[in-house]
């Protein structure tokens, strides 16, 4: 059958040079990309960068000013939006009032006379989990019922290529963590390629197979989110995916693999294939948690980087974890996110302390941080 549960029938979707500009302000620049079938693919990235239009585009809602969109290797730039094998949905659920639950789900599938309408709503409510609310109306449902009937009434279409604009945006925290979940048992059960927009860095990197973080009309970095969050390639991805320490330095010698740059006097070493840049000026990026908080006398052992002394200047308890501020003359403010574990002790405010990583969690980028 090709019902929503059938499973593996999803499709490719490419952009080739897709622009859309409205009037000489360019929202999309030259955006081009290969999702592959089956992928939960999520479009990340600031309010206002593109990725809503860049959505339209697909859903044949809003048309390139130039380049082409391809789904299962058809062009369907110029088709119009019912003609494309999509379905969209999105943050406002648009359900009927007067209609039940079950009518909304089938109410498309009714449309185009697909014979077996009403057994295959039934299937999508129970993909969504929603069987026993069929015959209730939207007014009775709670916001996250509400947008898993939405997903149901899409998905039952049996779309190549299901849109999701900022689809949880609406709901609160809890629920959307919950929800988080659901999508993507829900996407790995039917196979179908989904593309998701977002704004929340959490949401993308927990659900999606690959994302694309966009800046101001074009990809920064595309990757799986272990790829973007390990290895940043612009200090927007490294800023926007969680927080970096990124310290402007020199590099003054690349050897055996090793770049070796000089930051403030310190000497710190990057793995080569982790270096953007192996000349003239760079940031020496590190993630908060890959780094641990030394007393300022301890030995060490010289593969390490190592900067400081410094002095701890705030202490933050989050409950898995405490984040530090510590402030190094020269340096500047690095923060430290340290687990807190069984029998682990916390660092005091004003303690003074170096900070030590390992060189295969430092990462490159290229020039200054402004
Ligand atoms: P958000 O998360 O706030 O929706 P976004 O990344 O989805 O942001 P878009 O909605 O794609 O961003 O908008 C990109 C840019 O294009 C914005 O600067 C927006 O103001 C502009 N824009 C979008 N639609 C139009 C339009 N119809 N006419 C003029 N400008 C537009």
């Amino acid at each position: 059958t090709d019902g929503p549960t059938s499973g593996g029938s999803g499709a490719d979707l490419g952009l080739v040079g897709v622009t859309k500009a409205f009037g000489s302000y360019l929202a999309v620049d030259d955006l081009t990309l290969t999702v592959p079938a089956g992928t939960f693919f999520a479009l990340l990235g600031p309010s206002g960068c593109g990725k809503t239009t860049t959505l339209r585009m697909v859903a044949g809602l809003e048309h390139p000013t130039s380049g082409s969109i391809t789904i299962g290797g058809t062009d369907v730039t110029a088709r119009r939006a019912h003609q494309r094998p999509v379905n969209t949905v999105f943050q406002s659920y648009a359900l009927f009032p007067h209609l039940t639950v079950l009518e909304n789900v089938a109410f498309g599938l009714r449309r185009r006379r697909v014979p077996d309408a009403v057994a295959r709503a039934r299937d999508g409510l129970a993909l969504v989990e929603l069987p026993h609310l069929a015959d209730r109306r939207p007014a009775q449902l709670s916001g996250g019922q509400q947008q898993r009937v939405a997903l149901a009434r899409a998905l039952v279409n049996s779309p190549a290529v299901l849109l999701l604009d900022e689809p949880l945006g609406a709901l609160d925290l809890k629920l959307r963590r919950q929800m988080q979940v659901e999508l993507k048992r829900i996407q790995t059960e039917v196979g179908l390629t989904f593309v998701h927009v977002t704004h929340d860095q959490e949401e993308a990197m927990t659900m999606a197979d690959q994302v694309a973080v966009m800046n101001a009309g074009r990809i920064e970095q595309l990757g799986t989110p272990a790829e973007l969050y390990e290895l940043p390639r612009t200090v927007f991805v490294a800023n926007f995916l969680g927080q970096s320490n990124l310290l402007p330095g020199r590099v003054r010698e690349v050897r055996d693999g090793w770049v070796g740059v000089d930051v403030g006097g310190t000497r710190l070493v990057v793995p080569q294939d982790r270096a953007v840049s192996t000349h003239g000026d760079v940031l020496v990026g590190v993630r908060p948690e890959k780094i641990h908080l030394l007393p300022a006398d301890e030995e060490l052992s010289d593969d390490a980087n190592v900067v400081g002394p410094g002095r701890v200047t705030d202490v933050s308890f989050a409950g898995v974890s405490t984040q530090y501020q510590v402030e190094v003359p020269g340096l500047g403010t690095l923060g430290v996110f340290a687990q807190n574990l069984a029998g682990g002790a916390q660092v005091a405010l004003g303690a003074q302390v170096r900070l030590a990583w390992a060189p295969r969690f430092t990462f490159g980028l290229d020039g200054s941080t402004d």
